[in-house]
C-alpha cells in the first residue's frame, strides 16, 4: 500500500478503476454520489457527498477530506473547488472528494456527531461491530481512505478560536515529510497525532496523511481558502498529478515540534481585549492583550514570554482562569530572520 503503489500504477502505464463497495469509476470518468455510512432514528440513509475523478492518465490516488467536525467549513469550499472548478482532463492520478464527511454533526452544526456527542475524529480506522461512530468511521476509511496513497484532512480551531493555516504531521515518517513540506505552509506542527484520528490512522494504514488547519469555526474564509486550493495544487504537483505545475515554497518555514508552542493561559477570569492579530510576529515582552473586569478597572496585562508566531488566539473574548488565550510559536533565528526580512514584522500572506 501507500507510495510502493504509485510505482507500480506508473510503471503500469494503465490507469485502473477505483473501486469502492457498491461502484467502481473507470478511468477518465468522474462519479458523484451519495454513500450510506449510517441510518437516522426514522431509519433514512445517512449519506456522505463523495466525488471521484479519476484520471485518464496513471498516478496516485489522493483523498481530501473536510467536515470531520462539523461546524469546521473552510475545508469544505477547498475540496468542492477542487473537485468542481477545477480542470481535470489532464490529471494523473484519482482524487477522491469528501467535502462533508460527518453529516449528522453539520447538519446540527456542531463538532461532534449528535448522538452521545462522540468525536468522528477520534473513532478511525473504525469497527463494523461498534458505535455508531465508529461503524461510520469504518464505512469510510475501508472504501475511501485505504485505497489512496495519500491524504490531506482539513480542519479549522475549536469554536470562539482561531488559527493561522498551518499543516500538523508526523515528520518523523519521511513519506508524510514529504507530503507536509508539499503543502508549502509557513507553519508545520510536528506531532502523531491523538489515538483515532483519519490523519494518525491512516498514516500507519500506509496512507500518508495530514491535517490543514485553517481559521475559525462556522465560517468561510476566503483568503484562507485561496491559501489553502493553492496548497492543494502544490501538493498534487509534488506527485505530478499535474506534471507540468512547480511545488510552491512559502518563502520562510518553521517546523515546531509540539512541545516547542505554548498556549499562553489567563490566570483571572474577565474580559479580554487582543492587542495582536492572528499571525503576527510578536517580540518577547509585547503585551498581546489586556484582561479586565465589567468596571475596566482591574487590568490584567499579558505578555509575550518570548518571541514568536501568534499561530492561534482566542475570537470569544470571555475567560476563566485557565482558559487559553493564544497559541505563541517560539522562532529560532533563520526563521525569525526570514519573517523579518520577508514581511518586516507584517502579517504573513492570507492571514486575517
Ligand atoms: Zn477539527
Amino acid at each position: 500500500m501507500g507510495l510502493g503503489r504509485v510505482a507500480d500504477t506508473m510503471t503500469d502505464q494503465r490507469a485502473a478503476a477505483f473501486t469502492y463497495d457498491g461502484g467502481a469509476v473507470q478511468p477518465g470518468e468522474t462519479e458523484q454520489f451519495r454513500y450510506p455510512v449510517s441510518e437516522t432514528y426514522l431509519g433514512d440513509p445517512v449519506r456522505i457527498p463523495v466525488t471521484v475523478i479519476n484520471g485518464s492518465h496513471p498516478g496516485p490516488t489522493v483523498f481530501l477530506s473536510a467536515a470531520i467536525h462539523g461546524d469546521e467549513l473552510n475545508g469544505i469550499e477547498v475540496v468542492r473547488e477542487v473537485a468542481h472548478e477545477w480542470e481535470h482532463e489532464h490529471i494523473h492520478g484519482t482524487l477522491v472528494c469528501m467535502p462533508v464527511v460527518n453529516v449528522p454533526a453539520f447538519m446540527t452544526q456542531q463538532r461532534y456527531l449528535p448522538v452521545y456527542d462522540r468525536d468522528l475524529n477520534r473513532s478511525f480506522p473504525g469497527r463494523s461491530d461498534s458505535t455508531s461512530a465508529q461503524r461510520i468511521a469504518d464505512q469510510l476509511f475501508r472504501n475511501f481512505v485505504e485505497p489512496c496513497d495519500v491524504g490531506v484532512d482539513f480542519h479549522t480551531s475549536t469554536r470562539g478560536r482561531t488559527n493561522i493555516l498551518h499543516v500538523r504531521a508526523e515528520m518523523d515518517d519521511p513519506a508524510v515529510e514529504r507530503l507536509a513540506r508539499a503543502f508549502g505552509s509557513n507553519v508545520i506542527i510536528d506531532s502523531e497525532g491523538a489515538s483515532g484520528t483519519l490523519r494518525r490512522e491512516a498514516t500507519h494504514a500506509g496512507v500518508p496523511t495530514i491535517t490543514v488547519e485553517m481559521g475559525e469555526a462556522h465560517r468561510f474564509q476566503r483568503t484562507l481558502i485561496d491559501r489553502a486550493i493553492d496548497g492543494v495544487a502544490s501538493v498534487l504537483a509534488e506527485y505530478e498529478f499535474y506534471p507540468a505545475e512547480p511545488v510552491d515554497w512559502p518563502g520562510w518555514r518553521t517546523v515546531v515540534s509540539s512541545g516547542e508552542k505554548t498556549w499562553l493561559r489567563a490566570d483571572v477570569g474577565g474580559l479580554v481585549e487582543m492587542h495582536v492579530r492572528r499571525g503576527s510576529l510578536v517580540e518577547a515582552g509585547d503585551r498581546i492583550c489586556t484582561i479586565t473586569n465589567p468596571f475596566k478597572t482591574d487590568v490584567v496585562p499579558v505578555e509575550a514570554p518570548f518571541t514568536g508566531l501568534l499561530v492561534g488566539a482566542l475570537e470569544n473574548p470571555l475567560v476563566y482562569p485557565g482558559n487559553p488565550l493564544c497559541h505563541l510559536v517560539e522562532l529560532e533565528g533563520t526563521t525569525l530572520r526570514a519573517i523579518r526580512q520577508d514581511r518586516s514584522g507584517a502579517l504573513p500572506a492570507g492571514a486575517e
